[in-house]
């Protein structure tokens, strides 16, 4: 388990081990802080046959069909874009009959936020009057998408960003050397979000920003603006959050307006590009001028 939701991980299990855990739950968060892990974690122990306060056993034959991947009452629910009516329907009748392994049955709902409101509507019948031995598990790193009366039928955790400390040393023993405080930043304090950038190979990686910014600093023929901006416009909301980041520290150390104006500018950038269909690489390339000595 994560060290920092050890102790609520524990709370949860014991909750179940005495039948006083509510059976639809929601884990909210910032992304890349481990809520999937969690609500894993503890789906196991919900489908193991002889769970302790430790989790689950491993060893049973419901942990032994977990583990190779196929447990008849666990369903993960997901979609790459919306969550539509029928995939929650057809969630749901899954939980309908007795549980095929004669322990609980666990629905997992992963971007919960994802659904549809036909689709949340859906699953509200189900959070009202759940089946037996069901338990819902509804994750989301955008709580406010979620209807008001899905909300108020689920048993709310709002998991809070880990320490710096716990972050750093989390990082350290896996393996992500350089890590530090600022990088935990850049990926706001969500440390699986940093491992997840250091490992993925094509999206653009904070050290490969700072490369670049340093470059268009120093005034390297190969890292104009314009040639950064078509670079990097792919994670352009990214990128302009991070150098609303980077003269903010400048700004804060260096006290110099030039810094000020380019925080100015990475604000005004950041909001431009939440809306759609804005050309990202022009905001980009207005964005780096200003970053130009
Ligand atoms: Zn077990």
């Amino acid at each position: 388990m994560l060290p920092w939701f050890e102790s609520l991980y524990a709370q949860l299990i014991s909750r179940y081990l005495s039948k006083k855990l509510h059976h639809g739950l929601l884990f909210s968060g910032a992304k890349g802080i481990g809520k999937y892990s969690l609500a894993l974690a503890l789906s196991n122990t919900l489908l193991c046959k002889q769970p302790s306060s430790q989790g689950p056993c491993e060893q049973c034959q419901s942990c032994r069909l977990r583990l190779a991947g196929n447990h008849p009452d666990f369903h993960i629910l997901e979609s790459e874009k919306q969550l539509g009516v029928d995939k929650i329907r057809e969630g749901i009748a899954k939980l309908a009959g007795t549980a095929q392994m004669g322990g609980n049955k666990v629905l997992l709902l992963p971007q919960a936020d994802s659904m549809t409101e036909a689709a949340a509507n859906a699953l509200l019948k189900t959070l009202e009057e759940p089946t037996n031995n069901t338990f819902l598990i509804l994750i989301t790193d955008r709580i406010n998408k979620l209807m008001p009366t899905i909300l108020s039928r689920c048993e709310k955790h709002a998991l809070p960003l880990p320490s710096v400390s716990d972050s750093l040393n989390y990082l350290t023993r896996n393996g992500v050397e350089e890590a530090s405080e600022s990088l935990l930043a850049a990926y706001g304090h969500a440390p699986l979000r940093v491992e997840e950038a250091l490992r993925g190979e094509d999206e653009l990686t904070y050290r490969t920003f700072v490369e670049g910014m340093q470059a268009l600093l120093a005034g390297d023929v190969d890292s104009q603006p314009y040639t950064l901006a078509n670079k990097w416009q792919d994670n352009a909301s990214q990128v302009a959050s991070w150098c609303q980041k980077m003269a903010h520290d400048d700004y804060v150390k260096l006290q110099q307006p030039r810094d000020y104006s380019r925080y100015k500018a990475s604000i005004e950038a950041v909001k431009t590009l939440q809306h759609a269909g804005v050309n990202k690489s022009m905001v980009l390339f207005g964005l780096l001028k200003q970053f130009q000595h």
